[in-house]
C-alpha cells in the first residue's frame, strides 16, 4: 500500500514541533506515513486542498495566519470548526468532501481545563484577541464557564470577537494591570513573551493567590510572566499540554487511532525547546 502523507500549513513554520508530534506516533503505532513541514504562500493554499481531494495528501494542520483563511476552500466545516470558524485538521471523508475541524478546543480542554477544580465557577481574563482567541472562548464554554472576560491591545478585535460569542465581557488594555487582582484564571493568548519576542511590560505581582495562570506559548517552555509567577508559587500550565492534546485529536481524526502521550515523546518535545 502506498505510504501515506500528511503536513501542516503555515508561514512561517519552521519552527513548528507538529512533525516531531506526528511522526513519533506513526512510528510507535507503525503507519507507514510522513508528517512534513509546509512552508506555503497565501496563493498557494487552494494547490494544497486539491492535493488531498486527490489523494495526493492525507490530510494537514493548518497554523498561522490561515486557520480563517482556509475555510472557502473546504466544502463543511464540522463541531468545534463551525462554532469558532476556525480550521486546524482537514481530512477529505468517505464521500470526498473536503472537512474542516478544529483540535484546538480539545486541546485547551483536555490540556487544561479538564484538570482544574470547579472550573465552571471561576472568573477568567483571555489576553489576546488574535486567531487562537476564538478556540480559547469556546472551550471555556464548553467547559460552562460562564465568566469570560477578554482584554487585547486592538479594542476592536475584542468588539468583533464578542459578535460571535456575546457573552464576553471586554475591558480596556490600559487597565490589563490593575485587572489581574480580579481573576481566578488567566491566559495568555497573545504572542508576548514567545522567544525573541516582546513580553509584558510589567511583572504580574497582584494576582490572586489562588490564580491559575495557562500560557498558550510553549517556546519558550516558561515565559518571563510563567517564570515569575511560578517562583510566587502560583499554579501554572505552559502550551506544552495544548499542543499535545490538539496533535492528539487529529491523529485520531486521520488514522482512527488515540495515540497515546508517554514520557518519551514528552521528552523528546521538551529537549527540542531547550
Ligand atoms: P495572532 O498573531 O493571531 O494574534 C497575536 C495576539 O498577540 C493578538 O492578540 C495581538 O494583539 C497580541 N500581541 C502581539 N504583539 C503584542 C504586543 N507587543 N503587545 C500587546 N499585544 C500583542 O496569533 P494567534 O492568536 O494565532 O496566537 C497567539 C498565541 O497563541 C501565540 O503565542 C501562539 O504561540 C499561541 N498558540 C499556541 C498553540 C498551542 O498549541 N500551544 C496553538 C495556537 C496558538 P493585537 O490584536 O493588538 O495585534
Amino acid at each position: 500500500m502506498k505510504n501515506k502523507s500528511f503536513a501542516i500549513i503555515g508561514n512561517p513554520i519552521a519552527h513548528s514541533l507538529s512533525p516531531l508530534l506526528h511522526n513519533y506516533w506513526l512510528d510507535k503505532y507503525k503507519i507507514k506515513a510522513n508528517y512534513s513541514l509546509l512552508d506555503v504562500k497565501e496563493n498557494e493554499i487552494e494547490k494544497i486542498t486539491k492535493k488531498i481531494r486527490d489523494g495526493r495528501i492525507n490530510g494537514i494542520n493548518v497554523t498561522l495566519p490561515y486557520k480563517q483563511k482556509i475555510i472557502p476552500y473546504i466544502d463543511k466545516l464540522v463541531n468545534d470548526a463551525k462554532s469558532t470558524n476556525s480550521v486546524n485538521t482537514i481530512f477529505l471523508d468517505s464521500s470526498n468532501s473536503l472537512i474542516g475541524e478544529n483540535t484546538d478546543v480539545y486541546g485547551l480542554q483536555a490540556g487544561y481545563l479538564k484538570k482544574i477544580d470547579e472550573a465552571e465557577n471561576k472568573k477568567v481574563l483571555i489576553i489576546g484577541a488574535g486567531g487562537v482567541a476564538p478556540s480559547v472562548i469556546f472551550a471555556l464554554k464548553k467547559s460552562k464557564l460562564k465568566n469570560i472576560s477578554i482584554i487585547n491591545r486592538t479594542h476592536e478585535k475584542s468588539i468583533f470577537l464578542k459578535k460571535r460569542f456575546n457573552f464576553l465581557e471586554i475591558l480596556e488594555w490600559k487597565s490589563l494591570e490593575s485587572e489581574l487582582i480580579n481573576f481566578d484564571i488567566i491566559i495568555n493568548a497573545t504572542s508576548l513573551g514567545l522567544k525573541d519576542s516582546n513580553d509584558f511590560e510589567f511583572n504580574f505581582s497582584r494576582v490572586k493567590q489562588s490564580l491559575i495562570y495557562i500560557d498558550t506559548i510553549y517556546n519558550p517552555l516558561e515565559t518571563k510572566t510563567l517564570k515569575f509567577l511560578k517562583e510566587n508559587n502560583i499554579k501554572t500550565f505552559n502550551g506544552l499540554e495544548m499542543l499535545i492534546y490538539q496533535g492528539q485529536k487529529s491523529f485520531y481524526l486521520w488514522n482512527k487511532i488515540n495515540p497515546e502521550i508517554d514520557d518519551q515523546l514528552v521528552n523528546l518535545l521538551v529537549s527540542k525547546l531547550k
